[in-house]
């Protein structure tokens, strides 16, 4: 096996850059050419002008000028036209022109998917987890989950500061999409009173009578942590009925957000103010922590061996403290642990 390549794909995390540098750093030991493959799958489907914009020969210098980079330097992107089989027909082709014997692919779940496919068109592809929302049952650690739950600690930390300065409580969005796990450890993190997550329905009505009871028990300053997710499996909430108690328009499908859920929140506890923050993208795009550059590098360096020793169609995760590897499809297959004892301790207190 003389030449690779590594792509990042789906949502950016942070981390992705040392993964790559830890590929080339592996790859140039064994003595093999790595390849970089620009825009996730979209780079193998050769619809950019220029080939360079498509895919770069990774030399190390190079690799070494992006390790400290936040972002993926290779760019990320969602290729939906990767979903047609005809294109990854192509996109194998692509990568056989090329003489790559074995891609790393480093994303999440949808990711994974695509490697699958490639694998069964002949490509030996293995997965590292490159995911903040850490949605992949797995694995206890996916790179950029620690860093995004560090930057929502300090966000959340600098907002309970104010809070305390204006008594007043606030509503705090984080990402995650369908997985609670961000903001139930930054909720744990910062000792934040109360916690809203996808994975639990929930109502309006019940958070209000949670503020309700820190008000009661002198606590004016609250705040509830909200997974982005969370407004998916809130029960059916009339907003405007609630608003102008004179009306009778019903808005089923009015979306709830963290501002909105502020203002609510500020009417049914008869508090004079609320505030909201949504933290965003300030979660993916910083610099990672020093846990997920450790995973970042072990990761990538199994990612090599594993192709080196001809191993191909599997992933890489993190079990208590250790590296391993296993089938695709089989890691897929597994059912997403929610921590419900830390989300009810949370939320009793
Ligand atoms: P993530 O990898 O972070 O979960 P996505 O779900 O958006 O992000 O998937 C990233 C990309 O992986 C998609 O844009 C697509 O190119 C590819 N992909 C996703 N699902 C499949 C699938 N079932 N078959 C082939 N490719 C897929």
């Amino acid at each position: 096996m003389s030449n690779i390549a590594v792509l990042t794909s789906g949502g950016d995390s942070p981390g992705m850059n040392a993964a790559v540098m830890a590929v080339a750093r592996n790859a140039a030991y064994y003595g093999m050419s790595l390849i970089g493959i620009k825009r996730g799958y979209n780079g193998l489907l050769g619809r950019a002008e220029k080939p360079a914009d498509d895919f770069i020969r990774l030399d190390l210098d190079t690799v070494l000028d992006i390790a400290d980079l936040p972002g993926t330097w290779l760019r990320t992107a969602r290729c939906r036209e990767f979903l047609d089989p005809a294109m990854r027909e192509k996109a194998a082709r692509t990568l056989k022109e090329l003489d790559v014997s074995g891609l790393v692919v480093i994303g999440g779940d949808g990711s994974f998917q695509g490697a699958m496919r490639l694998c069964e068109l002949g490509i030996p592809c293995i997965g590292i987890p490159g995911t903040i929302d850490n949605d992949l049952a797995y694995t206890e650690m996916t790179l950029g989950y620690d860093t995004a739950v560090n930057v929502c600690t300090d966000a959340v930390r600098a907002i309970r500061a104010t809070s305390r300065s204006h008594d007043r409580p606030h509503v705090v969005e984080v990402m995650g999409r369908d997985c609670g796990d961000i903001a139930l450890s930054t909720a744990a993190a910062t000792g934040a009173e109360i916690v809203v997550v996808p994975e639990v329905k929930w109502k309006v009505d019940d958070v209000a009578a949670q503020l309700n009871r820190q008000i009661a028990m002198g606590n004016t300053r609250a705040t509830v942590v909200v997974a982005e997710g969370c407004w998916k499996t809130m029960a059916p909430f009339d907003v405007y009925k609630f608003l102008l108690p004179y009306g009778k328009e019903v808005y089923p499908n009015e979306p709830m957000t963290a501002n909105r859920f502020a203002s609510v929140l500020k009417r049914k506890c008869g508090m004079i103010e609320a505030r909201s923050t949504v933290i965003g993208y300030t979660q993916r795009g910083c610099s990672p922590t020093a846990r997920d550059s450790i995973f970042a590098f072990e990761a990538g360096a199994m990612a090599v061996q594993l192709l080196k020793s001809g191993v191909s169609n599997q992933v890489i995760g993190m079990k208590h403290g250790r590296t391993f590897s296993m089938p695709i499809e089989k890691a897929l297959a597994e059912k997403h642990h929610f921590n419900r004892k830390l989300y009810n301790l949370i939320n009793s207190l």
